[in-house]
């Protein structure tokens, strides 16, 4: 039987996950659950609890004849109505896709880009279907890049490393109970493949967010991170936006984005620190 993997979105252009124009690969599911996150729908695969079902307002939701909840793509309108009434962190728009499935739509956009970014969710969750897909993508002369958690130990398993161009690594935290109170995840497998991947040269960009009035936090990461990472990848300080994040934690982090200015103290400490591909977005 082919390998399959759940698909939450494609998007065939963006100039935002990696360097030059690249097709975006979202896949359902994240061992994490961060509190900042913005699309907590791609967290968890749907159970067909059905609760979502009877708000759909044209009908692209339905429970079949095994209790399954199908998305019918055609109907559907991208309100979102969906997402909002979910109480699992999980989506009913997810597609089941084989590797040629996903070949056939980057296809489309291949001439257009130079490589495809994989994401999530967390994309290191179906590493065999990685393998594959990157196998495949390469015969076409994309690159492949993956955005990741660090939550997969990539010295513990090399394969899908050795046959993709780097990882674009997220650096939530570092202090332990902040971290610990963020992601609800340990840190050490993600320290852990900071430097592993800097040690193999596939280390693309390193990721943190940067939170509204949180002074020690926000410092103790981004000095940890600068002076690990030096001037050999970027590092892309994220300003924290409410958009998206659940309500609860909404009230805990803010209500509001964190100020450019605030943000560029830290990206001008981390440039202090050797990091002089600091930057703001
Ligand atoms: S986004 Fe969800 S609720 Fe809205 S039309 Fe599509 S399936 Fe229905
Ligand atoms: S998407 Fe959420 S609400 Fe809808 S059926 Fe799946 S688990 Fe239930």
């Amino acid at each position: 039987m082919k390998k399959t993997a759940p698909v939450n979105k494609i998007i065939p252009f963006s100039n935002v996950d990696g360097p030059g124009n690249r097709t975006s690969i979202f896949f359902q599911g994240c061992p994490f659950n961060c509190r900042f996150c913005h699309n907590p729908e791609t967290i968890h695969l749907c159970i067909s609890c059905g609760a979502c079902v009877p708000g759909c307002p044209t009908k692209a939701l339905r429970i079949d004849k095994e209790g399954k909840v199908q998305w019918d793509s055609s109907l559907c309108v991208q309100c979102d109505t969906c997402i909002r009434t979910c109480p699992h962190d999980a989506s009913p728009r997810v597609r089941w896709m084989t590797v040629e499935d996903v070949m056939k739509e980057v296809r489309r956009s291949a001439p257009y880009i130079g490589g495809i970014t994989v994401s999530g969710g967390e994309c290191t969750l179906q590493n065999e279907f990685l393998i594959e897909l990157f196998t495949e993508l390469h015969k076409l002369g994309k690159t492949c890049l993956m955005d990741s958690n660090g939550s997969f130990d990539f010295e513990a398993d090399p394969r899908t490393l050795s046959v993709s161009e780097g990882v674009m690594l997220d650096v939530k935290a570092v202090e332990p109970g902040w971290n610990n109170h963020l992601i609800s995840h340990p840190r050490e497998v993600v320290l852990k493949n900071l430097d592993y991947l800097l040690s193999v040269g596939k280390l693309q960009e390193v990721r943190t967010v940067i939170f509204p009035h949180r002074d020690a936090e926000n410092e103790a990461t981004v000095r940890y991170v600068a002076e690990h990472i030096g001037n050999r990848c970027p590092y892309k300080l994220i300003r924290y936006r409410p958009f998206g994040v659940r309500e609860q934690y909404q009230a805990e982090l803010g209500t509001f984005s964190t100020e450019e200015a605030y943000a560029e103290r830290f990206a001008r400490l981390a440039r202090e620190k050797g990091a002089v591909g600091a930057f703001v977005v």
